[in-house]
């Protein structure tokens, strides 16, 4: 498919790139040696509308289309990935409470990460014993008289030490809905009973915040719930779906960047550029990286025109462009041997950051057998 940016969409672009070039790519190899969570650099993406870049203007957001929202997580994925992810999730959990949160629930929360001041929001599913089968979650919410009691473990947590709003999933027991639903919850962090677990120290994306939540009895109203009770699997699955393009568009900026590492360096070295091998190596990269930018875009244009369910395309575009960007930059290692384990490049970041994008909001595997059943309805 053919895509000409219309001139909003370029400006958003244009602008994510900017703001990337000046404040986080030159911080990016600093923030992975210290695990430094990127605060000021949210506050001023946020300040420029950008954790809400799909949201409505009167939350704070840009409402400037999933398209435009798509390029600039490239563009600051980029730069440093742990700022797009965080990014990311942030405009994930903003166009969730849009979309099914009361307008109390949008006013209160909403504002608190489109105007910075907090990191963000966590989208809290996962669970020490369920990750893929999210239906297996044992955190549970007890009505009881006017509140619900919230009791659990969440691990995982991006961003769970900086959120200004935690959507919780748990099964809900409740008089009308005995069998224990999943239902998806609205928490502010400062409710007494949360605790946050120590930062995990990952493999890569290290200014990105990963904790486990503890929820212990924690007392929330009796309003506090996500749309209804029993919606919240269904919820989580379409907030899914679009934090899939989200992660595939991290991936295009990652395999983007590698690439154009890798050439600063073939390009001044004429042993590497005058090797037909090393040349055409980068031509079938780049080719696969125009591939995966092609799918991303496709999936962001059938959520955006709102004609189409884009399940399948999401879970293409996840999967295709996070298993490229490990390709791309592990295969520019390769290419270029000792130069691409040094430090001075980013390359060897760029292999443990795109790793880490096959793992959250659905691993590869699940997404092929997210595709296969999707596909496999349609030529029942
Ligand atoms: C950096 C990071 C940030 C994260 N952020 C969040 C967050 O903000 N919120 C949140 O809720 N979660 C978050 N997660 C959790 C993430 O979504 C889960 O780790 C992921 O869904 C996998 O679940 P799991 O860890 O339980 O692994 P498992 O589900 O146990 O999977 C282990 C392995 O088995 C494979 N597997 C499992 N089931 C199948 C199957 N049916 N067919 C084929 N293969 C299968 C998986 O692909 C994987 O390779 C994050 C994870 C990481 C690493």
């Amino acid at each position: 498919m053919h895509l000409d940016l219309t001139p909003a969409q370029l400006d958003i672009k244009t602008r994510a790139a900017q703001f990337a070039a000046e404040h986080v790519r030159p911080v990016a190899a600093q923030r992975d040696n210290t695990d430094l969570f990127p605060s000021d650099e949210l506050k001023q993406l946020a300040d420029m509308g950008f954790m809400g870049v799909n949201v409505s203007s009167q939350f704070g957001g840009l409402e400037a289309g999933v398209v435009a929202y798509s390029t600039a997580i490239t563009e600051v994925g980029a730069a440093d990935a742990s700022v797009g992810v965080t990014m990311s999730v942030n405009n994930m959990v903003c166009e969730v409470l849009e979309q099914f949160g009361t307008e109390h629930q949008k006013k209160t929360f909403i504002p608190r990460i489109t105007q910075g001041e907090y990191g963000g929001g966590s989208f809290c599913l996962s669970e020490p014993g369920s990750g893929s089968d999210a239906a297996g979650m044992l955190t549970r919410a007890d009505f009881q008289d006017d509140h619900w009691i919230i009791h659990g473990t969440k691990s995982w947590i991006t961003t769970g030490a900086h959120a200004g709003v935690f959507l919780v999933w748990a099964k809900a027991f409740h008089p009308d809905h005995e069998d224990g639903p999943i239902t998806a919850f609205v928490v502010d962090p400062a409710t007494p009973g949360i605790s946050v677990g120590k930062a995990e120290e990952k493999m890569g994306q290290h200014g990105s915040n990963t904790v486990t939540l503890n929820f212990d009895h924690v007392k929330v109203p009796a309003d506090s719930v996500l749309g209804h009770i029993g919606k919240g699997f269904r919820i989580a699955m379409m907030a899914l779906d679009g934090g899939r393009i989200g992660v595939a568009s991290l991936a295009v900026g990652i395999a983007r960047e590698a690439i154009q590492q890798a050439a600063t360096i073939i390009n001044t070295t004429p042993a590497l550029s005058q090797d037909a091998t090393v040349v055409s190596k980068i031509g079938e990269l780049y080719q696969e990286l125009q591939a995966a930018q092609q799918m991303v875009f496709h999936a962001a244009t059938l959520k955006e025109k709102k004609v189409a369910r884009f399940t399948r395309e999401a879970s293409m575009a996840k999967v295709f462009a996070t298993e490229t960007a490990s390709t791309i930059t592990e295969e520019l290692v390769a290419l270029l041997g000792p130069m691409g384990v040094l430090k001075d490049t980013s390359l060897e970041r760029l292999v443990r950051d795109a790793r880490v994008t096959r793992i959250y909001e659905g691993t590869s595997e699940i997404q092929r057998v997210v595709i296969a059943r999707d596909l496999l309805k349609e030529l029942a």
